[in-house]
Order: C-alpha cells, then sequence, then structure tokens
C-alpha cells in the first residue's frame, strides 16, 4: 500500500512493494506463434519470486489465527523462494526463521536467506518424504520443538492458494481487461494456480488452467489418472512433486503438460538471450508449455504465462554454459559457433595457420610444436588450402628438400567456413560429411577453428 505524506509516496515497509508485478509480452522466443503470449513477471516481487506473495498472506493468516506472536519463530521447508519471501516478513515484523530445504539448492539461494538473519538447514534431496531425514520431516521436527514456533507449511496452508486468488488471479484479470483466455503456471505446491485458476474460472469458466509439470514429477499422471507413481529426480527446481500436495485444487486444472529439463532449461536461456527476460528454470518451463499451447491457437486468443522468480540464484546452474554441458543439457540449436569457439579447452594461439608462399618448413615446426592435424594456408587473408600432417611428413621424408619450398605444392582444398553465429548443428553437418575440421569467421576475418577433438570435448564437457 502506498502512504502518500504531504505529498511525498512511499511505502511504510518493503512488504507494501509485493504483488502488482507487470506483463510482458513474450516476443522473440514467441516468433511464429498465432496467439500473443504475455508474461507475469514474478521477479519485480522485492524478493524477487511470486512467493513473497504467500509469505506475507501465511505470516498475516497465522498471526489473525493467534498461532504467531511477537517473537515467534517461522519454520517452512522451502527450496529457497518461499524462504526468500518469509524472511522478507519476518525481518520486517520481527520473528525468527527456520528454513530446510533439500541439499540440491543453489549456493545462491541458501546464501541469500542467510543474508536476511534465517537459519538454513539442508537435508539429501533423494529420499522419500516421510523418512525422517526429508526436509519435510526435519521441518515439523525443529516446528514442534521449539516453543512458539509456527510450521508454515505452504503445501497445506489455505492461505498459500488464498493469496493468489486475492491477487495474483485478480491481476491477470484486470490487466488483461477480462481478455486472458489461456493460464499458465508451472505446479509446485500448486498455490499459484489453484488460486489464480480458481479466481480466473469464477471470472469466466471457459478460461483455461493449464499447468506444466516437469517430466519426472507425478503431477501431470495424477491429474490424468489419480494414480500416484513413481517420481524420478529432473534438474528444474521449484516444481513438480512426489507427492501431491494438498494445496493444489485439481478442479480447476484443465490439462497438465509435462515438459522436460532440456527444453524447460533451454527455453530459460533463450527467454533472457532473446527477450531479455532472466529468470529461474521453472520460469522458462512455464513458458516452453505456454508456447506449445499458443503454437496451437489463433489471434483472438491471449496466452498468459507465469515466470515465478529471478536468474540471479541459478547463475551457477542454468545459466551456466559448463552446468549445462556438464549435465548434457545444452540444446545444440541454441549454442552458436562462437560459444564452443571460445571455450576451446586446449590452450593453442588463437588460428595457426601458414601463407601462401611460406615454405614447408614453417608448416612442419607447427605440427611439430603443437601436435596439430591441419593447418589451414591463408593468402591475403582468406583461406586457400589445408595442409595435413600426414601429408607433410610423408612428403618431408621422400624428399628432405622440400621443406624449403613453398607450401601450397603441398595443399589440399581449403576447409569449409562457417560464421561465428550460426547454429553449432552447421559445424557438426560439416564434420560428419567427412570434413576434419571448420574454419570460423566473426566479423569478417576467420578467427579459429574447429576440429572433432574440440567438438567431441564440448559435447563431452571436458575440460
Ligand atoms: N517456481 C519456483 C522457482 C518455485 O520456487 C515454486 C514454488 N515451489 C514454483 C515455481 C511453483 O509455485 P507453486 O508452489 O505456487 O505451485
Amino acid at each position: 500500500m502506498t502512504r502518500s505524506l504531504d505529498g511525498v509516496e512511499y511505502h511504510e515497509t518493503i512488504l507494501g512493494t509485493v504483488g502488482n508485478t507487470p506483463l510482458v509480452r513474450l516476443r522473440a522466443t514467441a516468433r511464429g506463434c498465432p496467439a500473443p503470449v504475455l508474461a507475469k513477471v514474478e521477479f519485480f516481487n522485492p524478493g524477487g519470486s511470486v512467493k513473497d506473495r504467500i509469505g506475507l498472506a501465511m505470516v498475516e493468516a497465522a498471526e489473525r489465527e493467534g498461532k504467531l506472536r511477537p517473537g515467534g519463530t517461522i519454520v517452512e521447508c522451502t527450496s529457497g523462494n518461499t524462504g526468500m519471501g518469509l524472511a522478507l516478513v519476518a525481518a520486517v515484523k520481527g520473528y525468527h526463521a527456520v528454513f530446510c530445504m533439500p541439499d540440491k539448492v543453489s549456493a545462491e539461494k541458501v546464501s541469500l536467506l542467510k543474508a536476511f538473519g534465517a537459519q538454513v538447514v539442508l537435508s539429501p534431496t533423494a529420499v522419500a518424504p516421510e523418512s525422517p531425514e526429508s526436509y519435510y520431516s526435519v521441518a515439523r521436527r525443529i516446528a514442534s520443538e521449539r516453543s512458539g514456533a509456527f510450521l508454515t507449511d505452504q503445501y497445506r496452508n489455505a492461505a498459500n492458494p488464498q493469496a493468489h486468488y486475492e491477487t495474483t488471479g485478480p491481476e491477470l484479470w484486470s490487466q488483461t481487461g477480462g481478455k486472458i483466455t489461456h493460464f499458465v503456471a508451472g505446479m509446485g505446491t500448486g498455490g499459484t494456480i489453484s488460486g489464480a485458476g480458481h479466481y480466473l474460472k469464477e471470472r469466466n469458466p471457459d478460461v483455461r488452467v493449464i499447468g506444466a509439470d516437469p517430466v519426472g514429477s507425478i503431477l501431470k499422471a495424477y491429474h490424468e489418472t489419480g494414480q500416484i507413481t513413481e517420481a524420478h529426480t529432473y534438474k528444474i527446481e521449484g516444481v513438480g512433486e512426489d507427492f501431491i500436495p494438498a494445496a493444489t485444487d485439481f478442479s480447476v486444472i484443465d490439462q497438465v503438460i509435462a515438459c522436460t529439463d532440456r527444453n524447460g532449461l533451454n527455453m530459460t536461456r533463450r527467454l533472457a538471450r532473446e527477450d531479455a527476460l532472466f529468470v529461474g528454470g521453472s520460469g522458462g518451463m512455464a513458458a516452453w508449455v505456454a508456447l506449445e499451447v499458443a503454437r496451437q491457437l489463433t489471434p483472438d486468443h491471449l496466452v498468459v504465462v507465469l515466470l515465478p522468480d529471478t536468474g540471479d540464484r541459478y547463475l551457477s546452474k542454468v545459466h551456466s554454459d559448463a552446468w549445462m554441458r556438464d549435465n548434457h543439457l545444452l540444446d545444440p540449436s541454441a549454442t552458436r559457433v562462437g560459444d564452443v569457439v571460445g571455450n576451446k579447452a586446449r590452450a593453442l594461439p588463437t588460428l595457426l595457420s601458414v601463407e601462401v608462399g611460406q615454405p614447408l618448413r614453417r608448416a612442419l615446426t607447427l605440427v611439430e610444436q603443437h601436435n596439430i592435424t591441419q593447418i589451414p594456408v591463408f593468402k591475403d587473408r582468406e583461406p586457400v588450402g589445408t595442409l595435413y600432417d600426414s601429408e607433410i611428413l610423408k612428403t618431408v621424408i621422400a624428399d628432405p628438400g622440400a621443406i624449403e619450398r613453398p607450401v601450397e605444392q603441398w595443399m589440399d582444398a581449403p576447409l569449409p567456413v562457417v560464421r561465428s553465429d550460426e547454429p553449432i548443428e552447421r559445424v557438426t553437418q560439416l564434420l560428419a560429411s567427412r570434413n576434419p575440421a571448420v574454419l570460423v569467421r566473426d566479423d569478417g576475418s576467420v578467427v579459429g577453428i574447429l576440429t572433432r577433438f574440440d567438438m567431441l570435448q564440448f559435447i563431452a564437457g571436458g575440460e
């Protein structure tokens, strides 16, 4: 709530800035979709995520119900964002805060919570929720053992979906002037989709509410069959579950669409590069699903996708090339030739080459010193041929005098040239059709070479 003192506009605390996040159109990433796609950009919340909404709502509800009193402790199991929302509220209202989370969360998320004075307890990711070691069990134990402690329990707390029914849903409705036809959101606790979906359906029962679920989670199968299946681990954080959260109202969800780590995480990177929307993996996943949906629609429809949080917390994960490569998640079509040249593991001078007219001795020295297989031959800065180590050795052994003669006598056809902004697939195609290497042109001049060895190293993630 904004206050005004003699024309001075301000918020009494940071909590007044929660909600009322903007809608931003997906342009480049949604190119080719007949229906417009708008993103509800939740990183505009002061804690950087949609969870600020429920942090505030759950604490206010607990205060109203007498479950939280001055000096009390807020306990929650959270993969970070809910903790952040609660940490803001705890700091402003003077509560203690303890957060229990799985050890797969990024180090950035843990540091962030500690910055607000909260305590963080990590538990193993790969244990069943009912195990005493799980972060759910640890949170329950702490809440029952500490006096004045209250477990907010976003998975069961009715104030979670209620916050979205009261804020997110009405914002979506009024910002779109009631024109929203499809709402897409990832599902963790299910609070966002249930609360906002419920509100939208009340205003217009024809609004389609679509859940995005990572492959490995059990929510899609549960929605479709009512059966509880076996969960598998996946990399996208904050969404998908291995149990059915009570906060999810499956009756407002029309459809659940599954998304792989690869599709969701590569979309996360595209959102930053192409639309300058720097978000976490669950946002990329939801956007990927929204685009799948929008491709089947017409310009009369209006798709809104909720992007839950900022990419800041995943700099060492989805937004790190090395992490994506190590997890074999990089989408070749999203990788440019220049990315691979810039990441070459071998410490060689940029491009080893010889000039037309130089003696074969020069090429022999390069082979010897740098252990390379092929050497491009240049004339006036343009590639005109290639020398291969086997040919050089054969020649020099047969005729030692040849080393003083100009290289062009032994050169083969020049290597193909690709531009550094072309997708890396172009290189793999050329290498597959028997070219041992390709040259890379950037800004007009040839600046690098990519060999089969370089490509294998890049794909294998070796350093
Ligand atoms: N994305 C992220 C990063 C989250 O932390 C969460 C909450 N677990 C969600 C999406 C899903 O939101 P909800 O819990 O409201 O379903």
